[in-house]
């Protein structure tokens, strides 16, 4: 049955005069038809979000009133987390088994955890200097235009949105144009928690048509981007116009390192997690692994065992490890980046072919991919891929393995697998990396802040220092002088 999807501006659903038809990236086959925004709706989104901060409830009600909103919209998502799921999956081609136990149960923990903790995050603190006292309040931005990619849409969506919320803002908030499906449908379960008019706007689009009025109106205060660099460096184009507070999270080339004293087994399953996992469309994905030489043929031999075990197949099915790739333009490009690498020198050891099973012709499948002997003379070590294709290479010292890891123009994220804890800690501070696992990967807390350096981007998600990034910090200074007045209010006085 063929899904369709409304606007969600001020509060109702709204068509469009055009629809974007949807694609399940496993069958080729289109599953809804989505409204496009036009000016206008982009427009009348801001406008929506803008009266619902300055005139609205919403950045002045009690936090309790607050927080009890979030919480209805986790329990939300957990009442429908199954059709969540599967619109995920179905949207976006990851196993089910992913958006099921991973993506659709993390978004709904991420409403609760900002809904339980913005007391505590807004606390208020006073400096007490000489005569004086600064009295420091954190307010919301305003308006904040949230923008997510189609790697976790709804998951990434839920970071912005609950910590945005948390902190009083309203929004405008845009899925990606190739996965809107969970959010807007997100959009029905924010509706049915009753939030006032205005307050969350979803509107869909491509984001070379919207984006700019989107970003460089004047009414916006603040936008949170999680996305590509093309796209990330129009955005600080855009925001310079008005000069606007932004976080950007931006690509990565992250990397493993395997030192020969870790535990091989767990190295190989973990690091085959870091870079399958969701078909290696993860910005965090570790898609250079750094081996020491002692161990280097060893880990080869496992790793690529178990990658050619994976099994391949349609997002829905309970059983598929790796489903297809978001499109087929991204598999071109994948298939780009494997032939230049062997070209450059590179030496593929299993996959780097689109797969031949018959139930799996029609959807943008892709084998899961070992290339050795990569080296920075090859463009494969430098830029992101975002699929799966692991990049194995050996070092010999710990000095040339950090060198090899700080060889990018990215700083997101890395790994170290070894059993020597206190040598881990000390690579870890040496890695030029916003977050470092040591003997695991991809461990995302709420409690806990993530965020790159470089060319990774600025600004940080989830946390205390997550949810700051969403409040302005205001400083009211209160004249204490006792007996006397200040000096200051005298100085032309007489
Ligand atoms: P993308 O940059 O193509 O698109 C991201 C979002 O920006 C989409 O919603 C898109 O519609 C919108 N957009 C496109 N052009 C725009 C414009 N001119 N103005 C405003 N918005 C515009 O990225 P993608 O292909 O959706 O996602 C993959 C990228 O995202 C990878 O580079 C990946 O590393 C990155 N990513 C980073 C993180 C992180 O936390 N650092 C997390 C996930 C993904």
């Amino acid at each position: 049955m063929m899904l369709y999807y409304q606007l969600f501006i001020n509060g109702e659903f709204r068509d469009s005069a055009h629809e974007h038809n949807i694609i399940n990236p496993s069958t080729g086959e289109v599953i809804a038809d989505v409204a496009i925004a036009s000016p206008k709706d982009v427009d009348l989104a801001i406008e929506s979000a803008r009266a619902a901060f300055d005139n609205g409830p919403w950045p002045r009600i009690s936090l309790k009133e607050r927080k009890d909103f979030l919480l209805r919209i986790a329990q939300g998502i957990l009442d429908k987390a199954g059709e969540l799921a599967k619109l995920e999956s179905l949207n976006t081609g990851k196993p089910i088994k992913e958006s099921t136990f991973m993506d659709v149960p993390s978004s709904a923990r991420t409403f609760e955890h900002f809904a339980n903790n913005l007391e505590k995050y807004l606390n208020s603190s006073t400096i007490k200097v000489d005569n004086a006292h600064s009295h420091l309040i954190r307010e919301p931005q305003g308006v904040v235009v949230l923008i997510v990619p189609w790697n976790y849409p709804l998951l990434i969506a839920s970071w912005k949105l609950a910590a945005a919320l948390a902190a009083g803002n309203t929004v405008v908030l845009k899925p990606s144009s190739l996965t809107p499906l969970s959010v807007l449908e997100l959009a029905k379960i924010v509706q049915e928690a009753g939030l006032p008019k205005g307050v969350v706007n979803i509107i869909h689009g491509s984001g070379a048509k919207i984006g700019e009025a989107l970003c460089a109106d004047k009414r916006v205060d603040m936008i949170s981007f999680t996305g590509g660099n093309t796209v990330g460096r129009q955005i600080l184009e855009y925001a310079s116009k008005n000069v606007k507070k932004l976080i950007m999270e931006l690509g990565g080339k992250s990397a493993s390192l395997v030192l020969k004293d870790a535990d091989l087994e767990l190295a190989v399953n973990g690091s085959l997690c870091s870079i399958f996992l969701n078909q290696g469309q993860m910005c965090t994905a570790m898609s250079r692994i750094f081996v020491e030489d002692d161990i280097y043929d060893k880990f080869i031999n496992d790793f690529t065992d178990k990658t050619k075990r994976i099994k391949l197949g349609l997002a829905m099915d309970y059983e598929a490890q790796m489903g297809p790739l978001i499109s087929e333009e991204q598999r071109k490009k994948i298939c780009r980046y494997v032939q230049d690498a062997k070209i450059q020198g590179a030496k593929l050891v299993c996959g780097g072919k689109i797969p031949e099973a018959h139930n799996l012709k029609k959807g943008f499948f892709f084998e899961p991919t070992v290339l050795s002997e990569v080296s920075p003379k090859m463009n494969i070590f430098h830029e992101e891929v975002f699929g799966p294709v692991a990049c194995i290479s050996k070092f010999s010292t710990l000095d040339e393995a950090i060198e090899l890891v700080n060889m990018s123009d990215f700083a997101l994220a890395g790994s170290i697998w070894t059993k020597g804890d206190i040598l881990a800690q000390d690579l870890a501070k040496k890695i030029n990396a916003g977050i470092i696992w040591i003997n695991t990967y991809g461990m995302f807390y709420n409690e806990a802040p993530y965020g790159g350096f470089k060319q990774s981007g600025f600004g940080k998600e989830l946390g205390h220092e997550g949810f700051l990034e969403y409040t302005r910090l205001k400083n009211i200074i209160i004249d204490k002088t006792e007996n006397s007045k200040p000096i200051i209010n005298y100085w032309y006085g007489f």
